[in-house]
């Protein structure tokens, strides 16, 4: 087996801690991996980019204040514009739900587009601009005064076309596997009829275009209470960027806490894998972090790097910990400290 280069950039808190246990954990399973830590900072060093440019898997842990620019630079600079996070229940797992049993489908939230990157400015400005600009109600931008501020959303069909495809390809690759073959769409279109309107339509056009599999579209507030309802109904739910953000953790929770999401991102050449969850600064330092989002975030780096088996391997060996029920962190109803639940993973790999 030919050796891989994986570069992991920790972040900062709790991502420091998973991903030190993480690396650990794949250094144990024996595979040729061949792990670079390069240095982080504001800006990113130019080696740094480099080494993950040219890496053939990058794992991140997760971000805070003083690191929000390494997952900018991973997200949008290198454009990783399809954020997979899937969402799956495994029996022990800590849900909330009477019946969790069988929670298995995929988040897919739109990476780059949207209100979610964050372009804000002063309503002075805006008013200068476009001082006529009415909303649905027919008030002006004039109307609100000039003390203030906004933001803009962007959505181009360019974006909504290529994460729709991404989503087909992925529902396919899923009903082939026996999953039902399902797009959710979700959006806002009742009340932002050109973004999220354009968002919807065209998504849906590329999903029907292409046949075999089934659509159906959900505002993001009914879509929050299906997921908490019908969790088993869903097969790849397709968000924009901060419905996608914000229904992630939801989900995460469903099947059992935030510590438990993982998450792959995919650009059109390039792909870095993350938890979902942030640098937790409550927890951070205490060493009870959950690793399991960044080892289930090292499985899909696995599988993208052709080590299809290890990863299937390593989702198994997890789930094999939350079965036995006993080397679990705090958040899961157990003692173990995040390195002892990392290691336990790694003896069931072995297994
Ligand atoms: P958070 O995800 O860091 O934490 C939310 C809650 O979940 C906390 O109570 C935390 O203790 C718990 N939690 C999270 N991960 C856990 C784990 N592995 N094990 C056990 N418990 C866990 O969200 P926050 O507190 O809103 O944000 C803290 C910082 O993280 C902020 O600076 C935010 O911007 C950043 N953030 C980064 C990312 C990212 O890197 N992708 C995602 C979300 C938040």
């Amino acid at each position: 087996m030919a050796m891989k280069t994986v570069v992991a950039l920790p972040g900062q808190g709790i991502g420091l801690e998973v991903v030190d246990v993480t690396c650990e954990l794949l250094m144990g399973t024996g595979l040729p991996l061949k792990i670079l830590t390069p240095p982080q900072g504001n800006p990113l060093p130019e080696e740094t980019k480099t080494a993950a440019r040219e890496a053939d898997g990058v794992l991140f842990g997760a971000a805070g204040p003083a690191t929000s620019n390494v997952v900018s630079w991973l997200r949008w600079e290198m454009s990783a514009w399809a954020g997979v996070r899937p969402i799956r229940f495994y029996p022990g797992m800590r849900s909330p739900l009477a019946d969790p049993e069988g929670i298995d489908y995929i988040l897919l939230r739109e990476n780059s587009e949207g209100i979610y990157p964050g372009r804000e400015g002063e309503l002075a400005d805006l008013v200068k601009l476009m001082p006529d600009l009415a909303d649905r109600t027919g008030r002006k931008v004039k109307d609100y005064g000039t003390d203030g501020r906004f933001a803009v959303k962007i959505v181009t069909p360019k974006g909504a076309e290529r994460i729709a495809r991404f989503a087909v390809e992925l529902a396919r690759k899923r009903k082939a596997r026996g999953k039902a073959g399902k797009i959710t769409c979700v959006t806002k279109s009742n009340v932002m009829p050109k973004t999220d309107g354009l968002y919807q339509e065209i998504v849906e056009r590329v999903v029907r275009e292409v046949g075999g599999l089934e659509f159906e579209h959900f505002h993001v507030d009914d879509a929050a209470r299906r997921l908490v309802r019908f969790p088993k109904s869903m097969d790849v739910v397709l968000c924009m960027n901060l419905y996608g953000d914000i229904l992630s953790d939801l989900g995460a929770e469903t099947a059992g806490g935030l510590g438990l999401a993982p998450s792959a991102n995919f650009g059109d050449h390039w792909a870095y894998f993350e938890s979902v969850h942030g640098s937790a600064p409550d927890i951070a330092g205490k060493g009870i972090a959950n690793p399991t989002a960044t080892i289930l975030s090292a499985a899909l780096m696995l599988e993208h790097m052709d080590l299809s088996e290890e990863a299937q391997r390593l989702e198994a060996a997890v789930g094999r910990i939350y079965r036995d029920g006993k080397t679990l962190t705090p958040d899961q109803g157990g003692t173990a400290k995040t390195r002892e639940m990392a290691q336990a993973v790694l003896a069931a790999y072995r297994g």
